[in-house]
């Protein structure tokens, strides 16, 4: 069994949706499918929640009903008749919205529970169309009932035993299943709503595929891979279409964007790949993120507030010619056999992750 992941920008609108059923449906071995909420919604909720602490009530209403009134729309040009559970969302969101007033500031885990609706929303809709358009027996399930977390509000950490065994609520899924249910939120032991982090849906997908033992587990975004740079950066970038979890999760945790940080760990645990796709490019290969053997020499550049870090293998020993000379002035942060990172000014940082993306081109071909 497989599980797909598909972001924000995967299902902002109609034809997002329409485009990821048709890859959805194109893959018969795909049992899960795990649903960010649409783009920019959780940006949304964020601004509710303080003007609603903020007792700013007519703007609290306008920003709720633009929101809906967004799904909604959605939903007509989907054709879908929805509206009596997009009524039932809206009313506990202004319920929960209605006891945020005279906070002050936003309560963490209050905010917890108005995130859900984005996913729970977005869900809602794919799960809807789907069950129109595929033969399978589609079903929308609550992530809520089986991911288990602490109470580490907005950053809550998984707890793999809980979910193992809540897991056993969703019962034993046949071929002929295909279950539609959400990123990014969790509930505590108690029953209280959680999330994993801002762009966590990448790891609620490895967490499932770690609790239901999934052959494979793919990420569609926006972009066709991880690449030896951001390819917004550098427009030389490559896509890397085998990576070791080594090296794919220290270029998340260096600030390479594409994969939320904890993402690679379930994988790594339960030793299966991690694809990551572009929705818009799907005949594309991505790129492939398991177990390889590790040579010698650098794999790519993650960037983040003018720090630049070179990922890869023995990158301190004599065969592997870092290109120091060849850069102007910089700070060295660390350096491992495994990272080299170094500060650079506003001004020299653009030189530099050239300098350093084309050594890194050119030792992957030598
Ligand atoms: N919807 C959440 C966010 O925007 C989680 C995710 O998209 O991964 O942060
Ligand atoms: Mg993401």
């Amino acid at each position: 069994m497989k599980i797909y992941k598909f972001g924000g920008s995967s299902v902002k609108d109609a034809t997002a949706i329409k485009r990821v059923s048709n890859i959805i449906l194109s893959q018969d071995r795909c049992g899960v499918v795990v649903v960010s909420a649409t783009k920019n919604t959780t940006n949304e909720l964020e601004t509710i929640a303080k003007s609603s602490s903020l007792s700013e009530e007519n703007l609290t209403s306008k920003l709720i009903s633009t929101l809906f009134d967004r799904h909604r729309e959605i939903a007509r040009d989907l054709e879908l008749d929805i509206e009596l559970s997009i009524f039932e969302l809206e009313t506990e969101l202004r319920a929960i919205s209605s006891s945020m007033k005279g906070d002050g500031e936003v309560s963490p885990s209050k905010m917890d529970s108005l995130y859900s609706f984005g996913e729970r929303l977005s869900s809602l809709i794919l799960s809807r169309y789907l069950q129109r358009v595929s033969t399978k027996n589609v079903i929308l399930k609550d992530v809520r009932e089986v991911l288990i977390t602490n109470d580490h509000w907005n950053l809550a950490a998984p707890l793999i035993g809980e979910t193992s065994s809540a897991i056993e609520k969703w019962g034993s899924l046949t071929e002929n299943d295909l279950v539609i249910t959400q990123g990014f939120i969790g509930s505590t032991t108690s029953g209280q709503t959680t999330t994993l982090g801002r762009e966590g849906s990448d790891f609620s997908a490895t967490l499932l595929g770690e609790v239901l033992h999934a052959s494979e587990v793919t990420i569609w975004t926006d972009v066709a891979g991880v690449a030896t740079c951001d390819p917004r950066i550098i427009d030389t970038a490559k896509f890397i279409e085998n990576l070791s979890y080594k090296h794919a999760a220290s270029l998340a945790h260096f600030g390479a964007k594409v994969l939320f940080e904890r993402t690679l760990e379930p994988a790594i645990r339960k030793k299966f790949p991690v694809l990551v796709r572009s929705t818009l490019s799907p005949s594309e290969v991505g790129t492939s993120i398991h177990e390889l053997p590790l040579e010698s020499g650098p794999v790519g550049i993650a960037l983040e507030n003018n720090i630049l870090t070179v990922v890869g293998e023995k990158l301190l020993s004599e065969d592997v010619d870092f290109p120091f000379n060849c850069l102007k002035s910089y700070e060295i942060e660390r350096q491992t056999d495994e990272f080299i990172s170094l500060k650079f000014s506003n001004e020299d940082t653009g030189n530099a992750v050239e300098v350093l993306h084309a050594w890194v081109l050119k030792s992957l071909h030598s």
